[in-house]
């Protein structure tokens, strides 16, 4: 075992599993753990400016590198609450076959499921034991990290930018950055280090906000209700059969927005209906807008002795069209993915993360690879290889940023 995944490994081990009806920030103890831990290796490798926030975030910076621009790597210290995470036991599964890996009683993973495994065959696969997920989203990106600070300060004559470091806690329930300071953090650009395999530079996610909808009615007793009652459930329902079914996520792919209302509650007194609107582009989530604009503006014409409210809030952006304007950022980690070897493609999630909260907060922010798979599963899986070519990628990117500083 090298290094990178031993230090994979002893993070893995610490239950940082968050969850999602915690009111405390960081949702769970041991997420704390695992932030004190980085936060002591990081000064005993001589990081500056170490700070772990309350609010269960770590900052640092890197000593050296050229003044000009500062790049920013940030990994998620919590694992997904739908699995377990307590007492994880990191198995290596060495000079892996190519045949499924049976990790416990009914719990297999079929490569034949995963074309993302063949490249590995040979080397060595890490799952959990099959009790509890194993936690490669996020700890390689983390490990990565350290690894990359590490590397860099013992070769301080390579040319580079400035560079800070994040961690945060409660990505998993979208929490990950709110309480983030980005002066405090101090990047020009980021990269968070939470993604599948080497290949691919995550710069697109979608545009998100959400419309909350709350409607008051007239309760009146049934038998004496007629002309007099204005039932919110039925608004509700209403409400929500205006939505195009076509554009719901359950019939929507690739770059395709959606409507999706996820919560109905209510009685006879008030309904509220929860939904969250997603769309790659501006102009289609402004056009989505609009639409629920106008959708209030009909059913509170057409039930006028209701209250209806709608609010509406960003939640984040698509970096893509602030990486339009600055190309940088996606073009030197496809360099630094080449020069590891590996054919870069630029891909999209559909779906948010730090990264595109951040790019919202005004710190475009691109996605690079940690080299697992299957997350938030019992079968999820880590490649040796795919991590020690992860961290290839991030060093060549901050490398390649190095030789193109001033010009
Ligand atoms: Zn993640």
């Amino acid at each position: 075992m090298n290094c990178l995944a031993r230090r994979f490994i002893r993070y893995a081990e610490i239950d940082t599993r968050s969850d999602p009806a915690s009111f405390s920030f960081p949702s769970t103890p041991g997420q704390t753990d695992l932030l004190k831990l980085l936060r002591d290796e990081l000064l005993e490798m001589g990081v500056e400016g170490v700070h772990l926030e309350q609010g269960g975030i770590l900052y640092g910076s890197v000593p050296g590198g050229e003044e000009g621009v500062t790049i920013g790597l940030i990994a998620h210290v919590d694992t997904a609450p739908a699995v377990s995470g307590h007492g994880v036991r990191p198995v290596v599964h060495r000079e892996w076959d190519g045949s499924p890996i049976h990790i416990a009683e009914g719990v297999v993973l079929d490569p034949g499921e995963c074309p993302q495994m063949e490249p590995y065959r040979g080397g060595a696969i890490i799952t959990s034991d099959g009790k509890t997920l194993l936690g490669a989203d996020d700890k390689a990106g983390a490990a990565i990290i350290m690894e990359a600070v590490r590397r860099m300060l013992g070769n301080p004559g390579t040319k580079r930018p400035r560079i800070v470091v994040a961690f945060t806690s409660d990505e998993e329930i979208g929490r990950g950055m709110d309480n983030f300071s980005t002066a405090r953090f101090g990047a020009d650009f980021a990269y968070t280090v939470d993604g599948e395999q080497p290949g691919s530079v995550d710069s697109a996610t979608f545009n998100a906000c959400r419309a909350d909808w709350r409607i008051t009615g007239i309760e009146v007793h049934p038998g004496s209700a007629c002309g007099r009652l204005v039932n919110p459930v039925r608004i509700a329902a209403e409400l929500i059969s205006m939505l195009k079914p076509e554009e719901m996520p359950e019939n929507s792919s690739g770059e395709e927005g959606f409507e999706y209302p996820m919560e109905v509650s209510g009685d006879t007194e008030a309904a509220a209906v929860q939904m969250i609107i997603r769309d790659f582009t501006t102009e289609g989530l402004a056009a989505r807008v609009h639409r629920m604009h106008s959708l209030h503006r009909f059913l509170s014409e057409k039930h006028d002795r209701a209250v209806i409210e709608l609010e509406i809030r960003n939640q984040y952006s698509n970096p893509r069209d602030t990486l339009r304007a600055d190309r940088r950022l996606v073009d030197y980690a496809m360099l630094g993915t080449e020069r590891a070897g590996i054919t870069p493609t630029e891909t999209s999630i559909r779906g948010g993360t730090d990264g595109s909260r951040l790019s919202f907060m005004g710190v475009p922010t691109v996605n690079l690879p940690t080299g697992g798979g299957l997350f938030h599963s019992r079968r999820e899986w880590l490649a040796v290889q795919g991590l020690e070519k992860s961290l290839e990628v991030l060093l060549n990117t901050i490398f390649v940023w190095g030789e193109n500083l001033d010009g």
